[in-house]
């Protein structure tokens, strides 16, 4: 089968999402295609805050100032995805005065609103706070869902004559000169193929952006930068937490829905894949996390996850334009987005990458990258993505879970049409998404839902939601052992997800959790899948303390 389009959006994150809505607004036609589920790439694994901008005032006054721009833009054009819980910015005991004594002039220069305050004032409303902090900073941090963000964008390109392939991965660009003549689809659940015939592609592809570019023959150097998050059952605080100082490892926590997230590492890896977390990186988090709340190691953490920061590395003799680096490494990398015409680097005319950057600031690099192609496609209009509201964001957070009991209540409340207790996700919400998203994987429905996110990380409603899956199924007329697969495969792959993030962190209550699970599928389910044997699959550090729950 062979597709035209105006543009080719590679990529389903934040950045893909923005571009393929402002394409639509400004009446091209666009198709986005993602390799999987859009949002399940860095934007799925983020640290969820929507930055003030005054992580980087010192470091990057451009990102610091075009992050408080665009802070206002989201709070404006995207409410629902936004918990205005604010941020602080904290001195303690062993942070430089230094960083502290300029860190308001540094922000007022960036244009990043910010207000010292008396400590006595935050320790009040944030008790768990390590009692001896110097100084304290208001800032305008707050919360941002990443799933409901995407969805909205494309609902609204797609409102807008855009179209979406979920599950479909570009595997090879046919070049002819300076053109590229078509790119290849494989569909990654059918194994169809399909042809793209586009006037121009744009990358979006994150972290891949590289390997992207590597199939129309370009070089473009992406250093892939893995972050690893912990979350707490619980939120520490109410408002987001920074440490005042230049931005390190697990200096952050960002309270989001029920849970808190401390993060994170930044550890250069080859592999944009490479998300497994190691055992050093956890211990690391909870010790400077614990120069913030001094009883962390008391709470309980739920999971760990990672993902990849896209960094861009321009080539040698690029001057220092935006997103040029200072020495290699990390967090000295500057975090600006570049957005690169292949025609002026590489010799590709219809080709454009958008790299770097944050979620805070998709809207802006979505801009910035329609200016280019419109240009390119000698067209013009206006971008109107910072001033019209996206779709569905009525004024209660979908995912609040007191607005979500308070519905359950009205519908007679009760535990018969739960699925998943802990996010309060009712056999209504699964079918809903079902019948809208059939066929999709249970992690799908997790970001459209929050199935499976709260304490018991999957334990109870992974086997429900399995049921369900095989029972609509079942009505449809397949077979019982088609089905009984079906719900098997359902469940161990979602299990497995969720299982490798709790693994990370299986001491205390979470072990004996992790057990609970295992004694459920393993024992009362008969599953021999190994995404549930979990002493199997425990390094030899933690099964000493496995016999020891076990007793
Ligand atoms: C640990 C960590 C913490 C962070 N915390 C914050 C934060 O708190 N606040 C903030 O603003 N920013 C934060 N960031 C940065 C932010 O998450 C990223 O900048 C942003 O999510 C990148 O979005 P993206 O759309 O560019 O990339 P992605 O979300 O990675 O999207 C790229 C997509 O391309 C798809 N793809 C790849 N190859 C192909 C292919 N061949 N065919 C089809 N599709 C393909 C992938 O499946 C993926 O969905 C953080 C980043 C990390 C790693």
């Amino acid at each position: 089968m062979t597709t035209t389009t105006d543009v080719l959006v590679i990529g389903g994150g934040a950045t893909g999402a923005g571009v393929l809505r402002d394409l639509a607004r400004r009446g091209l036609r666009g198709l986005l295609v993602d390799r999987g589920d859009p949002g399940s790439g860095t934007s799925g694994r983020y640290h969820g805050l929507l930055h003030s901008g005054a992580r980087y005032v010192v470091s990057d006054p451009l990102a610091a100032r075009e992050c408080a721009a665009e802070n206002e833009v989201l709070r404006r054009i995207a409410p629902r995805t936004i918990e205005d819980s604010g941020g602080w910015y904290v001195q303690g005991p062993g942070d430089p005065d230094a960083y502290a004594a300029g860190f308001a002039a540094a922000c007022a220069a960036a244009g990043v609103p910010c207000e010292e305050r008396p400590v006595v004032e935050l320790l009040a409303r944030e008790p768990r706070l390590h009692p001896g902090l110097l100084r304290a900073f208001r800032v305008r941090d707050a919360a941002l869902e990443p799933w409901e963000l995407i969805e909205a964008n494309l609902a609204d390109a797609v409102a807008h004559g855009a179209a979406v392939r979920r599950y479909a991965r570009v595997t090879a660009m046919e070049r002819a000169g300076r053109r590229i003549l078509s790119v290849t689809l494989a569909d990654e659940r059918s194994g169809s193929i399909e042809r793209i015939v586009p006037r121009l592609v744009v990358s979006a592809a994150g972290a891949w952006a590289g390997r992207v570019a590597a199939l129309a023959g370009v070089r473009l150097r992406i250093l892939p930068g893995k972050g690893t998050m912990l979350v707490f059952a619980e939120r520490l605080s109410d408002a987001v937490i920074n440490r005042c100082h230049p931005p390190g490892d697990g200096d952050l926590i960002v309270p989001i829905h029920t849970v808190s997230i401390l993060g994170t590492t930044d550890v250069q890896v080859t592999d944009p894949d490479d998300t497994a977390v190691e055992r050093a990186e956890v211990a690391a988090l909870l010790s400077e996390g614990e120069r913030l709340f001094p009883a962390l190691r008391e709470r309980r953490v739920l999971r760990a996850y990672a993902g990849v920061r896209p960094l861009y590395e321009p080539p040698a003799d690029d001057g220092d334009g935006p997103g040029a680096t200072a020495p290699p490494g990390g967090r000295m990398i500057r975090r600006s987005h570049v957005v690169i015409d292949h025609a002026a680097h590489d010799d590709v005319d219809d080709f454009v990458s958008i790299v770097g950057g944050k979620l805070t600031t998709c809207r802006l690099m979505a801009e910035e990258t329609v200016d280019v192609v419109m240009r390119k496609l000698g067209t013009s209009a206006r971008c109107t993505t910072a001033a019209e509201v996206l779709p569905g964001q009525e004024p209660r957070h979908n995912h609040w879970l007191g607005a979500r009991l308070a519905a359950h209540e009205a519908a007679g409340g009760g535990d018969a049409g739960l699925i998943c207790e802990c996010e309060l996700v009712t056999r209504p919400d699964l079918d809903a998404f079902l019948d809208e998203r059939w066929p999709c994987s249970l992690d799908d429905v997790r970001r459209g839902t929050r199935l499976g996110m709260g304490p018991c990380q999957g334990g109870f409603c992974t086997f429900r939601a399995a049921g369900v899956i095989a029972e609509r199924e079942a009505r449809r007329g397949a077979s019982l052992d088609g089905v009984a697969d079906l719900a098997s495969a359902s469940a161990a792959s979602f299990l497995d997800e969720r299982l490798k993030g709790v693994r990370a962190v299986a001491w205390g209550r979470q072990l004996q959790e992790l057990l609970l699970v295992e004694g459920l599928y393993r024992g009362v389910l008969g599953s021999t899948r190994p995404a549930v044997d979990v002493g199997a699959s425990l390094d030899d550090s933690v099964a000493p303390r496995v016999a020891h729950a076990v007793g």
